[in-house]
C-alpha cells in the first residue's frame, strides 16, 4: 500500500472517526511511524500513549528541527519591532522537516 505523509494519515483518520483535527490533538493523539509491514499499512498508527520517553524524544526532535531550520536558512527574520520577532518560514521545506522528525504543526499565523 502507498505510504502517505503523517498529516495525510491524521486527516484520513479524523475523517473516518468523525472527529475534527482539533479534537484529535485535544485527545492527546499522535501519529507514530508504523513498521508492522502489513499490506494495507500506510506507515503510520494512531497512538495516545504519551510517555515521558516520547515527550523527551519530541523535545529533542524539536531542537533538531530548529537547528535544521537555522542552518538551512528556512527561517528568515522579517521584522523586529518592540521586541516582537517576525519570522518568514519556507513552508514547503518545513513540511519535509516536520515529516522527518515526526512532528505536527498545529497552528500558524
Ligand atoms: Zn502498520
Amino acid at each position: 500500500m502507498k505510504k502517505i505523509t503523517q498529516s495525510e494519515f491524521i486527516k484520513g483518520y479524523c475523517r473516518k472517526s468523525g472527529i475534527s483535527e482539533e479534537r484529535w490533538h485535544e485527545l492527546g493523539q499522535y501519529a507514530a511511524p508504523c513498521t508492522c509491514g502489513e499490506l494495507d499499512c500506510h506507515g503510520w498508527q494512531a497512538s495516545s500513549i504519551c510517555s515521558e520517553e516520547k515527550e523527551e524524544e519530541w523535545k529533542q526532535n524539536m531542537v533538531h528541527l530548529l537547528e535544521d531550520c537555522m542552518y538551512g536558512g528556512l527561517l528568515q527574520p522579517v521584522t523586529l519591532e518592540g521586541g516582537v520577532l517576525t519570522l518568514k518560514v519556507q513552508r514547503y521545506r518545513l513540511d519535509s522537516l516536520l515529516e522527518k522528525y515526526g512532528l505536527t504543526l498545529v497552528s500558524e499565523k
